[in-house]
């Protein structure tokens, strides 16, 4: 984990923690050649976030600084608790 991940889990509550990781895990980091990796694996946060933003990076696979799009697979989207959290 990331700094920012680390410290993220270690103040938040372990429900919103745990929300946390599995939205930012389900946002995926996708490179022009077919790379792809999810935010939470390249040490970033994306959480009660929307839109489809784009990132500036280089990418592992072909080295290649490029644009790549962040979007949500929607199939492993687990649904978000309504703002109901017992702690
Ligand atoms: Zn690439």
């Amino acid at each position: 984990m990331s700094f920012s991940q680390r410290l993220f889990t270690a103040i938040l509550p372990r429900r919103w923690a745990e929300s946390m990781e599995a939205e930012s895990r389900s946002w995926m980091v996708r490179c022009p050649c077919g790379c792809e990796r999810s935010v939470w694996e390249l040490g970033g946060i994306r959480w009660k976030a929307s839109g489809q933003p784009r990132r500036y990076m280089r990418c592992p696979k072909c080295g290649q600084l490029a644009w790549h799009s962040v979007t949500r697979d929607p199939a492993a989207n687990p649904p978000i608790p309504s703002g109901k959290y017992h702690v």
